[in-house]
């Protein structure tokens, strides 16, 4: 049974006043607020075991060791990976990305191939492409979307040739809510034998996901997105691809053996985590990953469709409100404009009341231009946010609009 009362007791930042209001989080999309187990696990880690990871034979590393590679195993539970060790820690879904870009760029990318990704990623799938054509001499296409906010899959098979090399797409866009087709993708990918990368950064805390039932050949979100610490992230990637890519940095921790004039790097995943990580983090992030699991994520999708669905019926019902990106299939958010209103101006409003929402191009700015605006105000929804709260966001917004007229 899901219990949205019960799960709100466990994020104690719920229960503050903003600005004299009860606080409405409605900005989950930009990052997650925290439930008491992972800050406790960050405060335990940090009171009782603290200690350097993978290079100590003292009992304080041995148990940070352990604590660390635990939760890489929580990780691979979570999407269930076929191997542990194809599972990278980084600093974040960004991180993940340009790792991604920059080795397989290095390694397979020459002047004239071509990389696709869709026209409505976030910067962090488009501007580490654009970063390593430009510097291969490659060329990047882009998967159209339509008005409605959807993938044009016709198109997306039309840009395939004999020189295309990577498919990188996000699964869930942060600005439209849209959910893409993945696994239709990513066969039609494979039918070229062209590997392909999602980005999960705002799926993978929304519903459940299963790397080896989608088959994708790399697999890359944020900790903070999904009710862990920042400056953690996950890559996954198959093992016959990151035994293929170059390292991404050098350092402590990826090497076997080093000389003055060689190195030799260590296996998976550690080639791919050089420096001291944030290893207190990754804990953190395999706690809330199981406290995700104790609740279950079809648990979550369900309710949270719920809720999409409330807060698009309730918007529907202001006149002057328009949705930007009607998908039939959305998650986690809902970009709108308010006639005659700058959306800077609806967040700073709504703020005064208490609730919080992001307002701008929400680091998409080819879909802003796409639509011709210059920013949008987004609703982005988390477990434990509730119909009450949209009840009383959608209020607030009514009289706004009036204001606006
Ligand atoms: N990709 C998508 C779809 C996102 O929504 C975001 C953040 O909003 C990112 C990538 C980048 O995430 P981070 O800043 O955690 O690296």
């Amino acid at each position: 049974m899901f219990d949205v009362q019960s799960i709100r007791k466990d994020f104690p930042i719920l229960t503050q006043k903003v600005n004299n209001h009860d606080l409405i989080y409605f900005d989950n999309a930009a990052t997650t607020q925290k439930p008491q187990v992972v800050i406790d696990a960050i405060v335990d880690a940090y009171t009782k075991t603290n200690s350097n990871i993978h290079r100590g034979i003292h009992t304080l590393s041995q148990i940070s060791t352990t604590l660390y590679e635990q939760a890489r195993q929580m990780v691979q539970t979570f999407i269930n990976a076929p191997h542990d060790y194809e599972i990278i820690f980084t600093k974040g879904v960004t991180e993940s990305l340009n790792l991604v870009a920059q080795t397989f760029g290095e390694a397979f990318l020459h002047e004239g191939d071509e990389v696709i990704v869709s026209a409505m990623e976030h910067h962090s799938n488009l501007v580490p492409w654009q970063i390593v054509c430009e510097r291969k001499g490659a060329i990047l296409k882009f998967i159209p979307f339509n008005h409605d906010g959807v993938l044009d899959v016709e198109a997306y098979k039309n840009l395939f040739s004999e020189k295309t090399k990577f498919v990188s797409v996000v699964h869930v866009s942060n600005t439209l809510g849209t959910v893409n087709p993945i696994k239709e993708l990513i066969d039609i990918a494979h039918s070229h034998n062209v590997p392909i990368m999602i980005d999960g950064a705002q799926s993978v805390q929304h519903f459940p996901i299963d790397v080896q039932a989608l088959d994708c050949d790399f697999f890359a979100f944020s900790g903070h997105k999904i009710y862990a610490p920042t400056g953690t992230g996950v890559l996954w990637g198959k093992e016959k691809w990151l035994e293929k890519l170059p390292p991404y940095q050098g350092g402590g921790d990826m090497i076997k053996t080093v000389t003055l004039e060689k190195t030799i790097y260590n296996t998976l995943p550690f080639k791919f985590e050089a420096g001291t990580t944030n290893y207190v983090g990754a804990h953190a992030l395999g706690v809330a990953l199981k406290y995700l699991m104790n609740i279950g994520l079809e648990n979550i999708q369900q309710y949270e469709k719920e809720l999409m669905q409330y807060a698009t019926e309730k918007l529907s019902a202001i006149p002057q409100v328009s949705i930007i990106g009607n998908a039939p299939h959305k998650a986690g958010a809902i970009s709108f404009e308010v006639a005659g209103a700058h959306c800077s101006d609806i967040g700073m409003i709504l703020d005064k009341q208490g609730i919080a929402i992001r307002t701008g191009t929400h680091c998409t700015e080819p879909i802003m231009q796409f639509y011709g605006v210059p920013g949008t105000a987004r609703l982005s929804f988390a477990m434990y946010n509730t119909k009450e709260e949209i009840d009383y966001f959608a209020k607030v917004l009514s009289t706004i609009a009036l204001m606006f007229e």
